[in-house]
Parts: C-alpha cells; sequence; structure tokens
C-alpha cells in the first residue's frame, strides 16, 4: 500500500490536516472485522442516498427495490415529529475533532420529541456494539464545531431495513443486493412469502462520557497498528503538535 492510497483509503483532508475517518477507527473493534457481515455495501449506500434527497427537498427517483425502507423511513419521521432546522449544516455534515485527530460524516442532527441530537442511519441486521463508539465520535466533534447553544444533547441510531415475511410460519426473508437470508420461522415450512415490508428501529444511546472514552481507546490503537504509514504523513495533527512539543 502506498502512503497516498493509505490517506485516501483511511481518512480525509480538512483545512490542511490529515485525519482518519471515524468509521475507519472503529471497523478495527467491529464484528465484521472478525466474522464478517451480512451488511450490503451498496444497499446502505442507495438508502442513504436517497433519505438524503427526501432530507434535503431535492428530486429524486427510488430504485422500487428500496422503496419499503424508505416508506419506514417516511413513517418514522412523521410519528416522532423529526425536524432539521438546518438542513445545510445538520444533513451529511463533516465534523472533525483537530485536538484527538479524527474526522466522520454525521448523516443528520434532528430534533426528536424536544431533544437535539445526532441521528445515525443504518441498514444492517440489528445493533452492534461499535455503534456507540462511532455516535460518540461524531457527537463529540459535532458539538466541538458548533456554537454552545446549537449542542447537540444526545444520539441515536436509527435502523431502517425490510423483510419478507412468510405467511405460515413467519420466518423473515431479508434480501439485499443480490444476498438472501432466512430468519426464524420453521426450516421445513415450504414458505409464502409476503411483499416486502419496511421496519425502522430508533434507539438513543446512552453513556457519552464513556463510550467516547472507549473510542479514543480504539484510536490509540487504530494509530498503533498502522503506525509505520501514520509517522509519513506530515499533516497528521498529532505529529504536528509531537514536533511543536519538541
Ligand atoms: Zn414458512
Amino acid at each position: 500500500m502506498t502512503l497516498e492510497y493509505f490517506k485516501h483509503k483511511y481518512g480525509y483532508e480538512i483545512e490542511g490536516m490529515w485525519m482518519p475517518r471515524v468509521t475507519a477507527i472503529t471497523a478495527l473493534v467491529s464484528r465484521s472485522f472478525f466474522i464478517g457481515s451480512f451488511a450490503s455495501v451498496d444497499w446502505g449506500v442507495a438508502v442513504h442516498s436517497a433519505i438524503e434527497k427526501i432530507l434535503k427537498g431535492e428530486k429524486y427517483i427510488a430504485d422500487q427495490k428500496i422503496a419499503p425502507s424508505l416508506q419506514a423511513f417516511e413513517k418514522w419521521r412523521k410519528a416522532q415529529g423529526v425536524k432539521i432546522t438546518n438542513p445545510t449544516g445538520d444533513i451529511e455534515a463533516k465534523v472533525y475533532d483537530f485536538e484527538n485527530g479524527y474526522a466522520g460524516t454525521i448523516d443528520m442532527v434532528a430534533e426528536v420529541q424536544g431533544k437535539r441530537g445526532v441521528v445515525d442511519l443504518k441498514t444492517g441486521n440489528g445493533m452492534r456494539d461499535e455503534y456507540s463508539l462511532q455516535t460518540a465520535a461524531y457527537l463529540n466533534a459535532y458539538n466541538k464545531g458548533v456554537q454552545k447553544k446549537f449542542h447537540a444533547d444526545t444520539r441515536w441510531i436509527l435502523r431502517i431495513d425490510q423483510y419478507e415475511e412468510c405467511k405460515g410460519c413467519l420466518a423473515k426473508k431479508k434480501e439485499k443486493s443480490g444476498k438472501e437470508r432466512v430468519l426464524g420461522g420453521n426450516s421445513w415450512c415450504n414458505h409464502q412469502w409476503s411483499h416486502p415490508v419496511g421496519e425502522a428501529e430508533f434507539l438513543e444511546l446512552e453513556g457519552q462520557k464513556e463510550d467516547l472514552e472507549a473510542f479514543l481507546a480504539a484510536k490509540e490503537v487504530w494509530e498503533w497498528y498502522h503506525r509505520s504509514f501514520l509517522r509519513k504523513v506530515a499533516n497528521y495533527p498529532k505529529n504536528i503538535t509531537q514536533k511543536v512539543l519538541i
């Protein structure tokens, strides 16, 4: 791997500084890093970009395959009375924490039931521990970049998924970008599948302080893992701070 490829793969440059992405760091502690994941990248990208356009009020032509997911999203948005006060700054917002040397992109910062928080959109199967680290890093970086009166107080995971259900045994079939998985039900049933239906799960995460500490610890491990490359990145915040100290 060349240094340029390393920089491109794991981070981006903001205001002349190169910083690793939050997700590059949390990937190191995710289960998928060890056992592989069912989550489909293409599927996630399609749902994310459609939702971004819905929120910004832009025109789009949605792929019919993801329509149930988008319906679930709209239903969630209406039921929770979701408000986005500053669409240009609070949708797909790039944030960074220069002091701790990392950056990331937040799906949205929204007001939900009177609270203001970071919402991270997921299209995979179920909740994962790494989401706590990711969103703690986003919330911290977001608040560092905005005035106190705009601070977010919390973070949520919005998981949007869709499945077909067997009319006989209630097994669920999930199909994404050609990959198929059947969950629950009876294995001897001759499944009769329904039309795909969307579902939205919305979960507030607690323990920001300890999650952020864990994220920063994960970042130390990530830095150690990539130490030979990082030493060569001239505009990596830590390299600059250390030079000043010497
Ligand atoms: Zn069945």
